[in-house]
């Protein structure tokens, strides 16, 4: 067995008391870090040993080490908006090394202790050094006042923020941000525009039943709020120079970062021609048909074929803004009724475009999966951990 295989099955041994010991020791060390964490600290604990276990394995299989240091990278410039300080880092690596030196006991050989400093420099050490480097340009947040709150039914807003100057976000990225309805508490949403040169913002939000911040936001949202904007993340992007035409797949509010990107493809003359899916479980979900309906109007290259699971809509949603199946809108595809897997993959397998996907887990995963059967390389298919 490896070194790393070894730590990791030793940690493993009794994982959740080692978690709960190097917390309290952590937060002995730093104390003003126990407020930058949720009173109910099992879910982080295990988030935490998930990390710890990641990069063992990847010291150990040294595969996808470059994607383990981007990983931790972002996960250091994300920390920037709770407050993390090198300070903190500090005592998180003496807590982490006392609580494994701890677990082995008399296992401890140099090789292990060698492995425990990797283990500390790229957990610590990275995350602070690409904090650190990030802050001599940008600062941890920003912030940003709702300027309009439009309720698009029981379940969807639209919600309208102007920050207090640009925000460096490119289209199709994603941002964290925390709101008054749930202070302390950070979500990621994906506005649905390009970055604006006055800091205008725009999300479109779905409230997830028994959700803590999204019934909220779509519910209590009030003009005048102030939001804390933390740092985009994510890489979802159009090569408008492969000579790839593009297919795009949203479902439900995934259409947002994807209606950015083709709104930032607005700006050009030339574009490689873009086929959208776009889907929701009712018709009168698809919110954003009448923007994407102008937009395949005005710009040749973009194809728009509605998708929805269900054939009519619940008597809450019936809005008479659905669109419907024939011809909804002048020159517009008929919308589909299907899965959004079963329809995309029902024209072929699109092995020669960049395919873009963009929704819940369970739709990423399907959708790919079924797009791979059909051909396509699973290389050239991206999407965002949603
Ligand atoms: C990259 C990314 C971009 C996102 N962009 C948007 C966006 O533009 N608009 C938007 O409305 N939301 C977006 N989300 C989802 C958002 O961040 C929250 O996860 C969602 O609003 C639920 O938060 P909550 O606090 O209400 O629920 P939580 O209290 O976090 O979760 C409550 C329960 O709901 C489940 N749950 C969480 N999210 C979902 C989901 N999406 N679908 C089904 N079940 C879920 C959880 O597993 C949990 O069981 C995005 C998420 C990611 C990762």
């Amino acid at each position: 067995m490896t070194p790393s295989a070894e730590l990791i099955s030793i940690l493993e041994e009794d994982s959740d008391r080692f978690m709960a010991d190097f917390y309290a020791h952590f937060f002995a060390l730093a104390p003003d870090a126990r407020g930058m964490f949720p009173a109910n600290m099992v879910d982080q604990r295990q988030i935490l040993f998930q990390v710890l276990e990641y990069v063992l394995e990847t010291l150990y299989s040294r595969i996808g080490e470059a994607e383990m240091i981007a990983f931790l990278s972002q996960l250091g410039r994300d920390h920037r908006k709770y407050g993390v300080t090198s300070a903190h880092y500090k005592a998180f690596s003496t807590a982490l090394v006392k609580e494994i030196i701890r677990c082995l006991d008399d296992r401890r050989t140099p090789a292990m202790n060698n492995l425990i400093t990797q283990l500390i420099t790229l957990t610590a050490g990275v995350m602070d050094a690409a904090a650190q480097s990030e802050a001599k340009t940008l600062p941890p947040y920003w912030e940003a006042t709702v300027v309009e709150h439009i309720r698009l039914g029981r379940d969807h807003a639209l919600i309208r923020l102007e920050a207090d100057g640009p925000l460096p976000y490119a289209a199709g990225q994603y941002i964290s941000v925390q709101t008054p309805q749930q202070p302390g508490t950070w979500r990621y949403l994906s506005p649905t525009m390009p970055a604006d040169p006055h800091g205008l913002l725009e999300f479109n939000v779905k409230a997830i039943e028994g959700g803590a911040v999204s019934p909220l936001l779509v519910s209590s949202t009030r003009t005048g709020d102030r939001w804390r904007i933390g740092a985009p993340h994510g890489s979802l992007h159009v090569d408008r120079e492969s000579g790839q035409d593009v297919l795009m797949v949203a479902g439900g509010t995934g259409i947002a970062p994807l209606r950015a990107l083709i709104l930032e493809m607005c700006k050009y003359g030339h574009n490689p021609r873009v086929h959208l899916f776009y889907g929701a479980k009712y018709p009168g979900e698809l919110t954003e048909m009448a923007t994407l309906w102008q937009l395949s109007i005005t710009n040749p290259w973009l194809t728009v074929v509605p998708v929805s699971e269900e054939e009519d809509d619940p008597w809450w949603l019936a809005s008479g803004r659905s669109a419907q199946p024939g011809n909804p809108h002048t020159g517009m595809h008929a919308r589909q009724t299907g899965t959004l897997a079963d329809i995309v993959t029902s024209y072929g397998g699109w092995s020669d475009r960049q395919i873009l996907i963009s929704g819940a887990p369970g739709m990423i995963q399907h959708t790919m999966r079924r797009l791979v059967e059909r051909g396509a390389p699973p290389a050239g298919i991206s999407y965002d951990p949603y």
